[in-house]
Formats: structure tokens, C-alpha cells, sequence
């Protein structure tokens, strides 16, 4: 097992164990935000055929305007119509056919006789060309990448499955809310918090039984999940207390590959195998456990697309780095003349309220303060 590894030599571990294996054809009306698991080519040129992008009259540049004569209309979904002898001019309406030797077009503000404009034909194929790619491998599906496969004539879409995600939290301080607080608990949130990341990563979470801070409990219900999914994320029970044992019972029973990693918050994630199927203990802390999730998880079992975007922004609050860490401050981005970054709230991993309050982290690199007036690398967070 290796230990204190970098966020990137986490990454590289985890992606030995890819997630995303499994595809699966879709109708492209319900594609929204899946990941393309191919190379997708265009069935046929855009746009098929040369059409115009106004109402107006089609004509030939060569003929002089007061020469013009109107010989008949061509509306959208018309066949080609015969070429242009000289002089003559077709109206011709927004999506309508060309006649072949037509070169240009009049816009009907400005009459028969107006001004002729070369570039408001459309050609055939000049937005993308029967054959080529139109959309890479591991891209997600937007609503205009959806209408560009519609366009090129797909009506179906090969994207990776589902993964299925079991979500298992650890705690006997823990008790579900809408119950009585007694001394000594808190309310479970992070199964919570956990269950909505793994819908917005794509995949389908089912929460099990929260298990008692009990290695013969934990054990059973880590071979239930092995059984039933292809991802195990756990919460709490990793780092060095008495009563962690998600670690124990991961380093001492399954194939721990490794524990902890230099970033701050979110230092003690362990990851291993557990009967071949793989297990990432994030750590209980309520902010730690997502920050682990947008770096760790997102990478591996989804696309960054779906979650943040990466930007630079000048900071307008101090922020403290770690040693040999890299740290996730909360930041809040306002968009001015440029993007601008402060902290408002205490920063601590099991203030919840730091994750309200802002909508980006901060990736300070290790041993590196953020100064007021610096610009930072960030990932500005979609909710
Ligand atoms: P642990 O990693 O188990 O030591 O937990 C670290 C901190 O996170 C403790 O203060 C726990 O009470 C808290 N915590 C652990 N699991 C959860 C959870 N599911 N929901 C909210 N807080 C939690
Ligand atoms: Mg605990």
C-alpha cells in the first residue's frame, strides 16, 4: 500500500480500476449530460444540400439588379429547383433549396432590385462533412451536442453505463434528521450530500444501512455492496482514531492500494479492493468527504464538465496553504472586469456552511500562500 501519495498519483491508481467500462445505446432525447463511450461520425452533411439563410429572392451575381424578374417561389422543404436562366430570380423563403447556379441572394427588405449578398447561401456540408467526427469519445452530451448528432442523423447514442455506487456512512455519534438530537449526536448528512454527487457524476447511488462504528458489521455490509455494485464509496472511519475502522478492516482483510493524500481538506481517503471490487474510504469530515469527491471521484467515475470549471481568479481574501499540501480553500467568485475570489466564512472541513456560502475551491499548489491581489488557479463549482 502506498502512503501520503499526490492527488495525481491517486488518480493514476484509481484509473487502473476504470469505472466507466460498461456501454449501452440511448435514444439522444435522453442523453442529457451522458458521457459519449465512442467517436461519433456524421451520417450525412451539414446542411445537406445549398439553402438560404434569408427570405428574400435567389439570383445570379452577373445579372444587372433593374434586370431582375421574379419567376417563381421556393419554400423550405421544396425539392431542388431548376437553374436560373438569365435575369430571372426565384423568392426564396429561410431553409429553402438553391437553385444550382444560383450565387447570391436578396434580402427581401431591401427589394427585388437591392443589394446581392454571396455569403447568406448556405453550402452543402460547410458546418461539418459527411464521414467526419463529430463528436470525440468521453464527451458530455450538452443540449446543442445532442441536436448536432440529431443534425448529422443519429437518433441513437452509444454512452457508458450507469455505474452502480453503494454509499455506506460509519459513526455511532450519527442518527438520521427528523430525529431527537440526544447528547453526543449529530445529524447524518453526508449520505446525503454523497447521493446527490454520485446523480450529478452519472451514476446510481443506493444508500445502505449506516453501519455502527463495528469491524463485524462493516465487514458484512462491505461484502454486500462487493456483491451488488461496482463502486463502494464509505464516509468516515479512515484516519488514525480507535474506532476507524474502514481503514483496519480494509488494510488488514481486502487489498488496500492507498492511504492518504497530500491535500488539504480531505487528507486520509484510503482506497483499496475488497473482493475485486473497489472501495474509496473518504473521510467523515463533512467538507473533507466532498472535496475527496470533486477531486478524486469526479476524474475517475464521471467528467469535470459536470462539476466545476477551471479558472484563474484574483484573490481579494488571504488564504492559507499547507505544507507539502495542496488546499481546497472555499472561495467565493464574483465576475467583474475579471473573475475575483474571497473567503468569507471559517474554513474548518466540518463546517458544511463553508460549502453553502461559497461556490469555488482554491487549488493552492503545496507550500503556497494565496495573496490578496495574486490570481490562483480554482475550480468554480456548477451546483
Ligand atoms: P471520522 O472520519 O469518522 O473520524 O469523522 C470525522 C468527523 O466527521 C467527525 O466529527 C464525525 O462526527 C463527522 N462525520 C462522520 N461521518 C459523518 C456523516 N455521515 N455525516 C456528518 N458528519 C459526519
Ligand atoms: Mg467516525
Amino acid at each position: 500500500m502506498e502512503k501520503n501519495v499526490s492527488i495525481d498519483r491517486a488518480l493514476e491508481i484509481l484509473f487502473q480500476f476504470p469505472i466507466l467500462s460498461r456501454v449501452e445505446t440511448t435514444v439522444i432525447v435522453s442523453a442529457h449530460n451522458r458521457i459519449l463511450s465512442e467517436d461519433v461520425m456524421a451520417l450525412v452533411d451539414s446542411p445537406p444540400f445549398d439553402n438560404s439563410s434569408i427570405d428574400g429572392w435567389a439570383v445570379l451575381v452577373s445579372d444587372p439588379p433593374q434586370n431582375r424578374i421574379e419567376v417563381g417561389t421556393i419554400f423550405a422543404g421544396d425539392p431542388p429547383p431548376r437553374e436560373l436562366l438569365p435575369n430571372e430570380a426565384f423568392r426564396i423563403m429561410t431553409g429553402a433549396p438553391t437553385p444550382p447556379n444560383a450565387d447570391g441572394l436578396v434580402m427581401v427588405e431591401d427589394g427585388l432590385q437591392g443589394i446581392v449578398r454571396k455569403n447568406f447561401i448556405r453550402h452543402k456540408g460547410e458546418n461539418i462533412s459527411q464521414g467526419s467526427v463529430a463528436l470525440s469519445k468521453n464527451r458530455v452530451l450538452s443540449p446543442p451536442c445532442l441536436a448536432l448528432l440529431a443534425s448529422v442523423g443519429h437518433s441513437t447514442v452509444s454512452v457508458y453505463s450507469k455505474p452502480k455506487v453503494s454509499i455506506i456512512t460509519t459513526g455511532d455519534e450519527l442518527i438520521a434528521p427528523g430525529k431527537e438530537l440526544k447528547p453526543g449526536q449529530i445529524y447524518e448528512s453526508n449520505s446525503i450530500s454523497l447521493t446527490s454527487l454520485v446523480r450529478q457524476a452519472g451514476a446510481i447511488p443506493t444508500v445502505v444501512e449506516p453501519s455502527r462504528d463495528d469491524i463485524d458489521s462493516l465487514r458484512e455490509l462491505f461484502n454486500q455492496c462487493a456483491e451488488s455494485s461496482d463502486l463502494i464509496l464509505t464516509s468516515g472511519g479512515v484516519s488514525m482514531g480507535d474506532h476507524d475502522f474502514v481503514r483496519k478492516l480494509l488494510i488488514e482483510e481486502g487489498e488496500p492500494l492507498f492511504w492518504k493524500v497530500r491535500m488539504r481538506p480531505g487528507g486520509p481517503p484510503i482506497f483499496g479492493l475488497w473482493k475485486d471490487t473497489p472501495i474509496l474510504g473518504l473521510p467523515g469530515n463533512p467538507v473533507s468527504s466532498h472535496v475527496v469527491f470533486l477531486t478524486l471521484v469526479v476524474p475517475w467515475l464521471s467528467h469535470p464538465d459536470l462539476f466545476y470549471k477551471k479558472i484563474r481568479a484574483r484573490l481579494q481574501s488571504p488564504l492559507k496553504g499547507a505544507k507539502g499540501k495542496t488546499t481546497f480553500r472555499r472561495i467565493k467568485i464574483q465576475s467583474s472586469d475579471e473573475l475575483l475570489a474571497s473567503s468569507l466564512t471559517h474554513q474548518g472541513s466540518g463546517n458544511i456552511l463553508s460549502m453553502v456560502a461559497h461556490d469555488a475551491l482554491s487549488v493552492l499548489p503545496p507550500d503556497t500562500d494565496g495573496e490578496v491581489g495574486e490570481l490562483i488557479d480554482a475550480l468554480w463549482l456548477i451546483d
